[in-house]
């Protein structure tokens, strides 16, 4: 039977290693975190035996009375968490999230202008390696050279000439705030849609630490497990579930709501069964967002990234546009001599996690970089606080100084190690 099946140690033993790996080192990609027990413990559940193509109370298939009322949970607290009137909670990723909703408003080869990936956009606003850029016809704009800042009017000056369809705001690696009101005008003069894509300050907006993005654009995207600390996934929404301003036809020739298109262009557009065990998980995490220890956590994230940024900057480095007003930042490594690569692999060595990435007009490949993206979501989570922050810039300012002195690098490994074990994160 299934219970007498033997534990498959191929694979646990690497788990049991991976949560090791988690626990000994210092998490600063800026994409991660860690989620509650009850999180893993809802996407670890038999939700995952469940198919349920359809929404809460209009599937195709039977004995979704139970799965029904938890989806009914994740759109409610989610609704709640962001203070919006319309929430899909199926995506199965950001990535999809950002697919479902170009397949409901757009139609193949329409322009779509976004915010270039070398200057810290997505893949999947435009680039060409990506479904966005294959199937839509994609511009782009970018930061200045000398500020490392968007400048909303060329923004502007861009959609006139581009003409597209769809604007995309939101980033990957950008930490100052986006002004949505002004992309809100370039996309009324032209007669395109809004979107923005708060993938990785999802949380921050939710407690308005951040300019709210639901005032002004007309379709919401983000991924849950960055800044908002749940299962990796999607979630599409819009502030009011409006009427469909272009008259955009579903498929079938249909003029219909907005929120019907977008459900469509989930369900059965770009999926098919949602993962009710991980939108379990996101009504889990959802729920966490709502209390007040989440929002004492989105203050310390933004606290903690300020500690890092100052400790960066007095210790010479160069972050892209001075500083962040989030839970990131990109810092240029030129001025060091060091490449992303190098300072990628080297930090790994003292169990410190960054990425390396593209700077603004780099002139290096995106395998090896000028630039390292740094987050405090993770170590936030694991309850480092200001003072944490500068001792831990202290560690990565020595090992890139020292990056060919491997007998330091082990040294401080084992100070880390030791120093994380005082953070105990699963139990
Ligand atoms: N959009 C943005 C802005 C992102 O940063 C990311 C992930 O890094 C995504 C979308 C894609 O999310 P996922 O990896 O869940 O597909």
């Amino acid at each position: 039977t299934q219970a007498t099946l033997a534990l498959d140690t191929a694979v646990f033993d690497l788990i049991q290693k991976e949560k090791e790996r988690q626990t000994h080192g210092i998490e600063l990609i800026a994409s991660e975190n860690y989620v509650s027990e009850q999180v893993m413990r809802a996407q670890g559940s038999i939700l995952t035996n469940k198919y349920a193509e359809g929404l809460p109370g209009k599937r195709y298939y039977g004995g979704c009375e139970i799965v029904d009322q938890i989806e009914q949970l994740a759109i409610d607290r989610a609704k709640e968490l962001f203070g919006v009137e319309w929430v899909n909670v199926q995506p199965h990723s950001g990535a999809q999230a950002n697919a479902a909703v170009m397949l409901a408003i757009l139609n193949p080869g329409d322009k779509i202008l976004g915010f270039d990936l070398s200057h810290g956009g997505h893949l999947t606003h435009g680039s060409p390696v990506n479904f966005s850029g294959k199937l839509y016809q994609p511009s782009f704009y970018g930061v200045e050279r000398e500020t490392g800042l968007i400048d909303w009017e060329k923004v502007k000056e861009t959609a006139r000439r581009e003409q597209p369809k769809l604007i995309i705001c939101g980033a990957s690696a950008y930490s100052r705030d986006w002004d949505y009101k002004a992309l809100r005008e370039a996309a009324d003069e032209v007669g395109a849609l809004l979107l923005a894509d708060i993938s990785h300050p999802s949380g921050l907006i939710a407690k308005g630490l951040l300019n709210n993005p639901f005032d002004h654009c007309h379709i919401v995207t983000t991924t849950t497990h960055k800044t908002l600390r749940g299962p990796r996934g999607g979630l599409i929404m819009m502030g009011k579930d409006f009427e469909n301003p272009f008259g955009l036809k579903t498929p079938k020739g249909e003029i219909r709501m907005m929120s019907s298109l977008l459900d469509s262009g989930v369900f059965p557009g770009t999926q098919g069964g949602p993962l009710e065990h991980v939108i379990g998980a996101k009504a889990v995490a959802f729920g966490e967002c709502l209390s007040d220890a989440y929002t004492d956590y989105t203050h310390q994230v933004i606290r903690n990234a300020q500690a890092l940024a100052n400790g960066f900057v007095e210790r010479g480095y160069q972050i892209i546009s001075g500083g962040t007003d989030n839970h990131l930042m990109l810092i240029d490594l030129r001025s060091k001599g060091l490449t992303g690569k190098l300072a990628e692999n080297t930090l790994i060595k003292a169990d410190i996690t960054i990425n390396k990435n593209m700077v603004p007009f780099d002139d290096k490949s995106p395998f090896v970089t000028s630039g390292m993206r740094i987050g405090s979501a993770a170590v936030t989570t694991r309850g480092l606080k200001e003072t944490d922050m500068v001792r831990i810039v202290d560690f990565i300012d020595e090992v890139l100084t020292h990056n060919a002195d491997d007998t330091r690098i082990s040294r401080i490994r084992g100070e880390i190690n030791e120093w994380m074990q005082q953070y105990p994160l699963f139990s």
